[in-house]
């Protein structure tokens, strides 16, 4: 055993933190706050119905199995990754649809099927660039630790203009594909991050390669399944998880990290200690000095989540579904300029039930839907909107649907229904102003701004998250973990 570590919080940054420590000898202690593992990947049941509350598409399976064959281990022995295919079906309120799959002839084949043959070379071409930029930035950025202005001053400068952050997401998608269908399409995936098409760097049409090129995954059983998975890998090398132990304040003395003082008033000593608590809301309340960076990013968006048990087998809808607003630019105007839930949003439905049949009762789906929202300010007040916003949601996806499929009961669709706001997301998770991805990438040097996994100033506090590098989503906060633990690594030598 080399050093007593401590990592607050269970989210999928902590738990992977946690898994590459005690895979590399150190005694590591877990406290969650919550009652199980998993963070924002959680899950519900109510009624004979089972939703997860969080992710939903899975992509990168590659770095879960990197994680797993670090500790000796195989993902397959612990998760058993179902390829979706389609990944997500499309609708437009013109009539139009496509299927997304990956495989680069069957998408060729459904793009010329829905729009005919004139944006198929357009495809071609976005995949060969998008494969480009997944070269140029997972080499400097992706699976290493924050790269320095130094490192960076030292790429290539052919590499440079390949990153494409000259231009927007947007602007680059545009330059490839003459049907507004397929730009809508590819400027969705900047909300992967909590982005804005419109504002963010081309660099992220990296995100398009990395589902369209190398697939979307679903855990048989849930999503919530990894959650377990990485739990029960944490345990079997030996990590202490302790659940209900919410962390008060990590203990500094001489400048560095010595221990965490949990709720309860018991303190706990350690070498290092690991943050998996977003690092805006750890900085204001779980460090003694409460010192707040002021030069972070904007907070990435929010979302407004209805898990919704539905009477009915609706066979024209697959286990991804998206309902696109027909004005896009006034969805993300409406989330990052207005700041309020967007009047006639994108609709994400996710049905798990259509892969794993006992999510829902004989005859019914589970839907999860899940609108992007503004991250928490002023300009919206979810206690007083949340209840009609609500019922505005349900009534738009009623017209969606009966636009594809007649219904017969569209008052009886709905039979159970939970709900989770930006304010529920803040107050569960700990997520600063309810941003569900850390910091957005909404400026072309957001990227840069993000925290590193080490703390500038206090030794031996590290982080591992969606807030910090290289930021949201489970695959990028899995590597964030692994970051955090390698510079525990290297501090200990
Ligand atoms: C609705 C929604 C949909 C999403 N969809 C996708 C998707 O499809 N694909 C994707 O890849 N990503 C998606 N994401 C993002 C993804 O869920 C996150 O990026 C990721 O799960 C964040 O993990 P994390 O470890 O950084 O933090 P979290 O999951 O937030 O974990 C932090 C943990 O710290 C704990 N904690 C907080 N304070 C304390 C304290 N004082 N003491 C002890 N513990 C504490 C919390 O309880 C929590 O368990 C989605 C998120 C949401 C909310």
């Amino acid at each position: 055993m080399k050093t007593d570590v401590i990592v607050i919080g269970a989210g999928i940054g902590g738990l992977s933190a946690a898994i590459r420590l005690a895979a590399h000898g150190y005694r590591v202690t877990l406290l969650e706050k919550l009652d199980r593992p998993g963070g924002k990947m959680g899950e519900v049941r109510a009624e004979g119905f089972r939703w997860d509350t969080g992710p939903s598409v899975i992509t990168m399976r590659h770095v879960y199995e990197g994680l797993f064959a670090d500790a000796g281990r195989d993902l397959r022995d612990y998760l058993d990754l179902v390829p979706l295919q389609p990944i997500t079906r499309y609708f437009w309120r013109d009539g139009a649809t496509i299927d997304a799959v990956a495989d680069e002839e069957a998408m060729c084949e459904n793009i010329r099927r829905a729009f005919g043959p004139r944006d198929v070379d357009g495809y071609r071409r976005f995949m060969r660039y998008t494969r480009r930029l997944y070269e140029v930035v997972s080499g400097p950025f992706l699976y290493r630790q924050k790269p320095t202005l130094r490192d960076l001053a030292s790429l290539p400068v052919g590499d440079v203009l390949r990153i494409d952050a000259l231009r927007t997401m947007h602007q680059a998608i545009r330059a490839h594909f003459r049907d507004p269908h397929l730009v809508q399409l590819f400027d969705r995936f900047a909300t992967y991050n909590g982005s804005s098409p419109y504002r963010a760097p081309a660099t992220l049409n990296v995100i398009a390669y990395v589902e369209m090129a190398q697939g979307a995954w679903y855990p048989r059983g849930g999503i919530f399944r990894l959650a377990r998975a990485w739990e029960r890998l944490a345990s079997e090398l030996g990590v202490e998880l302790r659940y209900n132990s919410p962390a008060q304040e990590i203990c500094i003395a001489s400048g560095r990290a010595c221990g965490v003082r949990l709720m309860s008033g018991e303190t706990i000593r350690a070498d290092a200690v690991v943050c998996n608590v977003d690092y805006t809301w750890a900085r204001e309340t779980l460090i003694p000095d409460r010192a707040r960076r002021k030069d972070t990013p904007e907070p990435s968006c929010s979302g407004f989540v209805l898990l919704l048990g539905i009477r009915g087998a609706h066979d024209a809808l697959a286990h991804h579904n998206i309902f696109f607003t027909p004005d896009y630019r006034r969805e993300f105007d409406d989330i990052f300029v207005r700041r309020i839930a967007p009047r006639d949003p994108t609709l994400y439905v996710c049905i798990t039930s259509k892969t794993d049949p006992d999510h829902a009762p004989p005859g019914c789906e589970n839907w999860f839907v899940l609108i992007n929202a503004p991250y928490l300010s002023e300009a919206y007040d979810w206690r007083a909107e949340a209840e009609r916003y609500a019922q505005h949601i349900k009534g738009l996806l009623v017209a969606n649907l009966g636009r594809i499929a007649p219904l017969s009961d569209a008052q009886g669709l709905v039979q159970v229904e939970r709900r989770l706001t930006p304010l529920d997301l803040q107050a569960t998770y700990g997520g600063h102003q309810g941003a569900i991805y850390g910091f957005s990438s909404n400026t072309r040097t957001a990227a840069f701004m993000r925290p590193g996994n080490r703390d500038g100033t206090i030794g031996r506090l590290y982080f591992a998250s969606g807030s910090v590098h290289p930021g949201g989503g489970v695959p990028l906060v899995t590597l964030s973990g692994i970051a955090a633990a390698q510079c525990v690594e290297e501090d200990s030598q």
